[in-house]
């Protein structure tokens, strides 16, 4: 086995989590804007719970380092495999390493990381934000325990980025996939529209808000005044408009 970079051996000692080099065995298109990779190595190790994500350590055409934080979509212990779904629709050090890679690469990755399981006492979740975030989405609305509720509503770029997943036959599901429009990637207002036209199920709620920062942080808003509570509220902000993650693979916070 190939020995990580002495980087994420010190990453990973710090953050008290795994660390392997992993090897790609797919790397395919899933829509215009999805790119799915599926890595070989550790994979029980580093994909933690539903709504956990990973570090890669990845590198752009200039060979210049850094590590960006992906959610896991599924994994397969069998076959220790765990796959990513990647948005490639900007032009980054991460998005780069997705276009490119290719069966036989090897990449460090670090986890598991993250803070935002599912809730096992609410009635129903509600998963809201663009495409980055259906890798965490489906991969935790297909641990709700039935029966249970599922309600997704998406930003996406293009109608075939409206990717699908199968559920327990006890879950209710229903998506909402809301098209851009050309509106910015920083504009709520698709996903205000959204969230408007849901009525919130009756019982006890939950919502997971995973994607642009200041989009974020404007569903908060609108999801406590349709009346949730801070704590049935979890969000993350995953990218922010205009500016590249810092090194730690997060958005940063401060204001512009
Ligand atoms: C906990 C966590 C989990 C994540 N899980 C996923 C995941 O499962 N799938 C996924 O695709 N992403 C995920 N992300 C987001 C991903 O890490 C960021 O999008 C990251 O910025 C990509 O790095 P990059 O090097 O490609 O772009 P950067 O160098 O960070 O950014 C370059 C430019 O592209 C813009 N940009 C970055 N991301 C996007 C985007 N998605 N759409 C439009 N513009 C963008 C930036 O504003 C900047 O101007 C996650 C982030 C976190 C913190």
């Amino acid at each position: 086995m190939t020995t990580p970079h002495q980087s994420s051996l010190d990453l990973a000692q710090r953050l008290k989590t795994n660390v392997q080099v992993c090897d790609v065995v797919l790397a395919r298109d899933l829509s215009t804007s999805l790119r799915e990779i599926t890595l070989h190595g550790g994979a029980a190790a580093l994909a933690g719970v539903p709504g956990n994500d990973v570090m890669v350590r990845v590198s752009d055409h200039s060979g210049s380092f850094t590590r960006r934080r992906y959610s896991v979509r599924s994994v397969d212990e069998q076959l220790d495999q765990f796959t990513l779904w990647i948005c490639t629709v900007h032009d980054g050090v991460g998005s780069q390493w997705v276009r490119h890679a290719q069966p036989g690469d090897a990449v460090d990755v670090v986890g598991p990381r993250g803070k935002i399981p599912l809730d096992p006492d609410a009635d129903w979740h509600l998963f809201m934000g663009d495409a980055t975030g259906f890798s965490a989405f489906y991969r935790m609305a297909q641990s709700i325990t039935p029966p249970g509720r599922a309600i997704f509503i998406v930003e996406i770029d293009h109608d075939d980025d409206a990717r699908t997943a199968v559920f327990d036959e006890g879950l209710a599901v229903s998506a909402i996939f809301v098209s851009r429009l050309g509106r910015a990637r920083n504009d709520p207002g698709g996903l205000l529209s959204g969230l408007a036209a849901l009525a919130l199920p009756p019982g006890t709620g939950h919502a997971y808000l995973f994607g642009e920062f200041s989009v974020i942080n404007v569903l908060r808003t609108a999801l406590v005044d349709r009346g949730m509570d801070d704590e049935q509220i979890s969000r993350k902000a995953y990218w922010r408009i205009g500016r590249k993650n810092a090194e730690n693979g997060e958005p940063e916070k401060e204001k512009s």
